[in-house]
């Protein structure tokens, strides 16, 4: 017994035992490269921090059998590839104080280590197009890096292969490959949105799912991720300055707006981090402008000196300490203010003023508490202060359109010609919609189910408008007498000339006539004077790539059914079941369109129930 129990003393008295070198660098590549989407985050990294312009991802099965990041950055000479893989091998920063001045995305020479440990290892690359080199290495005890000459353009090409093959608790854990896969994409996205002018592409299991071409701006470059075509016209940018930093704001305007924050970014000098802070002052500088629980789209781009910012408190980077996280805040809540505020002065873009458009009573709500999703307490200044006003603030003022009724006439002109779709009147028995009623000069009433849709006639008309005229070619009517005009500088005529065949395709004809131009057809119904006309086509100017969508934009502003306008049971009735069909049944304002009563609410209300 004796014996027995001090043997097993003796073993049990020495607890600590160094873990043999490879088992420690496992252990610690978990904490940097957590899952596959965490390894595309690194390589992104890296291949950003190569200078490249073109970076092509592949990822199969979630990432977990293949992960492969080709770019044309810089390269490694042989020496720095033999080096590379080592950890705590870097070429960024040569002590802690560099971090100081660090621009890069990476430092701290790990990623590369934790995929050798966790993965088959490849890297093939070359300094200038000449001399390559090819390494393998990882994962596991046995297997020696191989070097071997080869060839490639100037460049990189990583390829992680069985990612986590030689670690199976940890391949345990990993999701289905549909959500990994999902993961190593939104990574890709967090990159993509930052770098606007690299080209990107992403392909999945052999398929190329996202190919983005360089884009011009932050804005731009957003808009080809995150939203559809339509809606890019409803995007902003917003640049704030402040002391050793720079906010760049991308924002959707309330056309855009969602029910959730998802589509919601915060990024700081080029990594996606998490900072609710910032976001809710994103929802601060909008309040007002949005209706209520409608959240904007949007990121937020802060460029800082990185002496004012900690970014090495986390694996992954994920979050940041700024050194004077209030004054950020401020500057973006601030910044989408005043640019909200400008929006809303500046003539002859109703359609990007959304609100002030239409009667607002009411004044855009005070915050109550900090939101929901926000954990910590909220210590921001904003909060109280900057919402107790006596009024409405300047850009909620109303600016009411009047109801015109010759306007109404082409309207519904149009609206008979054009805007039902076919299959309404073909599936509508199917789809039960009943005529209740009008109300208040701007509701439609139907029954439709077990609810009563209360419709706004002017929202419902001008969205199911805004998407018949995108989805083909815009009717045009020639002219009688052509409206001649000179243009007030080169600029104009530039664009003009430059833009004939778009004008074309969205029903307005323009030719030249020796030295000036003239109009020769305009789009069908179409009713504004002829100075008013000309500067409506020359407001095109600013809507870049975007031309369609704006002058749709136009186009419904003078067509739309207007409140007020009076509505026969049968027209009154087909937009009703238009409306209920849209998919997106908000005003491209971003308003809703109609507002639901289901029917037992309304027993209740009664006590029937
Ligand atoms: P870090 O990025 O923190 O320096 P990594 O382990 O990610 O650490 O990379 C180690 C080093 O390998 C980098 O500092 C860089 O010199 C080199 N490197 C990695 N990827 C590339 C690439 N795509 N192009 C050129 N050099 C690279
Ligand atoms: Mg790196």
């Amino acid at each position: 017994m004796v014996q027995a129990y001090n043997s097993t003393q003796e073993t049990s008295a020495r607890q600590i035992l160094v873990l043999p070198p490879e088992e420690a660098r496992k252990i610690a590549a978990g904490e940097v490269i957590d899952r596959p989407a965490a390894l595309v985050r690194e390589l992104l990294d890296n291949a950003i921090d190569a200078k490249s312009t073109l970076i092509e991802v592949a990822i199969e099965e979630g990432g977990s059998r293949r992960i492969e990041v080709i770019d044309d950055g810089v390269g490694m000479t042989y020496e720095d590839l033999s080096l590379c893989w080592h950890t705590h091998a870097t070429s960024k920063i040569r002590s802690m104080d560099d971090l100081d001045r660090a621009k890069t995305l990476g430092f701290r020479g790990e990623a590369l280590a934790a995929a050798a440990a966790v993965a088959h290892l490849e890297i093939l690359t070359s300094v200038d197009g000449r001399e390559a080199w090819h390494l393998t290495v990882g994962p596991g005890d046995a297997t020696e890096p191989q070097l071997e000459q080869v060839r490639r353009v100037r460049g990189t090409s990583v390829r992680a292969l069985g990612i986590f093959d030689t670690i199976p608790v940890r391949k345990r854990f990993l999701r289905r490959d549909w959500s990994e896969g999902n993961l190593c994409k939104q990574a890709f996205i967090d990159k993509a949105l930052a770098f606007p002018n690299i080209k990107f592409s992403f392909t999945q299991d052999g398929k190329l799912k996202l190919f983005l071409p360089n884009a011009s701006n932050l804005k731009e470059r957003f808009a080809a991720l995150l939203v559809k075509r339509i809606e890019a016209p409803f995007l902003h940018e917003i640049n704030v300055t402040g002391t050793g930093f720079s906010v760049t704001i991308v924002l959707g305007g309330p056309a855009l707006s969602r029910n959730d924050r998802r589509q919601q970014y915060v990024f700081a000098n080029g990594r996606r981090i998490q900072e609710y802070s910032l976001l809710q002052a994103l929802e601060y500088g909008v309040q007002g402008w949005f209706p209520n629980n409608a959240h904007p789209v949007g990121a937020i781009y802060v460029n800082i000196n990185p002496a004012l910012a900690d970014f090495n408190i986390h694996p992954a980077k994920r979050e940041v300490r700024f050194a004077d996280a209030g004054a950020i805040h401020h500057a973006v809540t601030q910044g989408i203010r005043d640019f909200v505020h400008h929006l809303n002065l500046s003539a002859g873009k109703q359609w990007l003023m959304p609100e002030a458009a239409y009667t607002q009573t009411e004044p855009p709500p005070v915050p109550e508490g900090p939101a929901p999703w926000l954990e910590a307490e909220d210590t921001s200044p904003e909060q109280d202060a900057s919402w107790e006003f006596g009024g409405q603030p300047d850009w909620a003022k109303p600016l009411v359109h009047s109801p015109s009724p010759k306007a109404a006439d082409l309207a519904l002109e149009a609206l008979a010609e054009s805007t039902l779709p076919q299959e309404v009147a073909e599936t509508s028995p199917a789809y039960a919609v009943r005529y209740v009623g009008r109300a208040f000069g701007l509701f439609i009433l139907v029954e439709h189910g077990d609810k009563l849709f209360v419709i706004d006639q002017h929202a419902a008309h001008e969205r199911i408008l805004f998407d018949e005229l995108l989805s083909k070619p815009i009717p045009t009517q020639e002219l009688l007498v052509a409206i001649p005009f000179v243009t007030e500088c080169e600029e104009d005529d530039r664009f003009i000339a430059q833009h004939q065949a778009d004008l074309a395709r969205l029903g307005v004809i323009i030719k030249a006539d020796n030295g000036t131009w003239r109009i020769e057809a305009l789009p069908v119904a179409w009713r504004l004077g002829d100075t008013a006309t000309i500067k409506e086509i020359l407001n095109l100017k600013t809507a870049g790539e975007n031309l369609a969508e704006h002058w749709a934009a136009t186009l419904i502003c003078h067509h739309a059914i207007k409140e007020g306008d009076y509505l026969d049971e049968s027209t009154a009735l087909a937009l009703g079941e238009a409306a209920l069909k849209l998919a997106v049944p908000r005003c491209p304002h971003g308003r809703p369109i109609w507002y639901e009563i289901n029917r037992e609410t309304l027993f209740k209300a009664v006590r029937r129930i």
